[in-house]
């Protein structure tokens, strides 16, 4: 609807100033533009009725880039860096064995995509899922009675690597999938693809729990059965994301980078490590944290909860999306 009143305003800026009538600088006054507004309006609805094929393209134009917007599902711009397609991605393997062939099926998932594959090597992470250049660790632990089922944490750093991910966690909480409602194949799995999806670039397809499912891990819902492996459209975007090929590379062991050592030193489970909040879906059910050490060095993480009717802590400072 803020589109709307954008596009009003634009339509009411561009009449008046081909008609050569109002300044610049009369939009800055609140009641100058009401003014104009009020005495304008029907002199306005005559030339826009002249002029309509102008307004139809406006509006046509706005609709296209609203579904372009809606039809685009990465994740921010943020991609790893790489000088060939498709690029491989080492996916750390931290899990037991109540995780590995879920896990198996993670990594083959993604790597049908055209544009990448992920190859499963033993995991650097640790007890604390600590991250590694270049590549992604996959942990899970009883991270405790905490609101989710799994989080995914992507490191951007500073300079030409600030939309470059240069690593990636996953986190699977054993505290929810050690009880009846969450220890089935299809939990793990949606999880499992959804964080690991996460970490190369993708955001969600949907967040309502209650719609039809769209068959894809990337979509929300209250019954994964459907929703446990990527389907058409997850490929498609991951082409859409990393068509272009950059000059440096992010995939690779060799890369260095100069974040904040703190930056790697950061126990997620806790809500409060994972900085401001500055998306939450309507519904409250999922949000979206980033915690910033400046000079484009940046941790965001995703969070799936495991109650739909958990909310969300408000966070002390909420900003756009
Ligand atoms: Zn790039
Ligand atoms: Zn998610």
């Amino acid at each position: 609807m803020k589109h709307l009143f954008a596009l009003d305003y634009l339509l009411r800026i561009a009449y008046s100033r081909v008609k050569g009538n109002v300044k610049w600088r009369d939009f800055c006054h609140p009641e100058v533009a009401e003014q104009i507004r009020k005495k304008e309006i029907s002199r306005m609805v005559k030339f826009f009725y002249r002029h309509k094929l102008i307004v139809f393209l406006a509006v046509i134009g706005l609709a296209l880039f609203q579904s372009a917007s809606w039809a685009n599902h990465s994740w921010g711009k943020y991609h790893w860096a790489r000088t060939i397609n498709p690029f491989t991605l080492k996916t750390g393997d931290n899990v037991n064995s109540s995780w590995d062939s879920y896990l198996n099926t993670t990594v083959s998932d993604w790597t049908a995509s055209s544009v990448l594959n992920l190859s499963k090597v033993s995991g650097q992470g640790g007890s604390s899922c600590t991250p590694t250049l270049g590549r992604v660790e996959v942990c899970n632990g009883s991270y405790g009675n905490n609101g989710w089922l799994g989080i995914a944490s992507i490191w951007t750093a500073g300079g030409r690597n600030r939309n470059h991910i240069v690593q990636g966690t996953v986190k699977l909480n054993d505290t929810y999938f050690n009880t009846a409602q969450y220890n089935t194949p299809a939990w793990r799995n949606l999880v499992s693809c959804q964080e690991v999806g996460h970490t190369l670039g993708l955001d969600h397809q949907d967040e309502n729990f209650n719609n039809a499912n769209l068959g894809t891990c990337m979509d929300y819902t209250n019954n994964p059965a459907s929703n446990q492996h990527p389907n058409q459209h997850d490929y498609d975007q991951l082409v859409t994301i990393y068509t272009h090929l950059d000059s440096t590379t992010t995939v690779s062991a060799g890369i260095r980078s100069k974040m904040p050592p703190a930056m790697n030193d950061i126990d997620f489970s806790s809500r409060a490590t994972w900085g401001k909040m500055v998306w939450k879906s309507p519904d409250g059910h999922v949000a979206l944290y980033v915690l910033d050490f400046g000079n484009g060095n940046k941790v965001i993480t995703r969070v799936i909860w495991a109650n739909p009717t958990f909310e969300v802590p408000e966070a002390p400072h909420r900003g756009a999306k």
